[in-house]
């Protein structure tokens, strides 16, 4: 029995469970639009976005969720800081865990119930948008640098500037009553 290689975008999952299987690769960001929407200064022709996958049967009770799948992915993305609108450069990382059960209702319910994602057994999955779809679930809902470079509500705490000012120790020594 020959065996086909197996396509990342056409994935067999429950076949793929069954025989343990485990693939990786890298897909350009710029074969993703609608990760590429949301990074204007990122999509370069050269950002990559690494992925793998692992499938597993879980001998488990019927009923229960036995055909399992890991992904992980990884991209270093950069958005827009909300906050000084400057590049905001940051590595992400998914590693998410689905459970795949045979018909959508079945799906639907267990999903209801149970910690991780479970979806429908497919013979097609398409790992590309699947990766895609949790990338974009892993973003910031407002990118913010923790501290922005640029002048900024930052800037005012900063214990140099403050010492700068050319009126500070003038109003201090005005405090303490020595001028009058
Ligand atoms: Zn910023």
């Amino acid at each position: 029995m020959s065996k086909r290689p197996v396509d990342p975008r056409r994935l067999d999952v429950a076949a793929f469970a069954d025989a343990a299987g485990e693939i990786a690769g890298e897909w350009p960001l710029s074969s993703m639009p609608r990760l590429t929407e949301v990074t204007p200064h990122g999509a370069s022709e050269t950002t990559q976005v690494r992925w793998t996958a692992r499938g597993e049967r879980h001998a488990a009770s019927p009923g229960s969720v036995q055909v399992w799948l890991h992904l992980t992915a990884r991209v270093a993305l950069s958005l827009v800081c909300q906050r000084c609108l400057q590049p905001f450069e940051k590595q992400f990382d998914v590693s998410r865990r689905f459970g795949f059960v045979p018909g959508e209702a079945a799906a639907i319910e267990l999903d209801a119930e149970c910690e991780d994602d479970v979806l429908a057994l497919t013979r097609a999955l398409d790992l590309h948008e699947l990766v895609e779809d949790e990338l974009l679930l892993s973003l910031p809902l407002v990118p913010k640098h923790e501290t922005c470079l640029l002048p900024g509500p930052a800037a005012e705490a900063d214990p140099q500037a403050a010492a700068a000012h050319p009126f500070a120790e003038l109003a201090a020594l005005r405090g303490k009553g020595r001028l009058n």
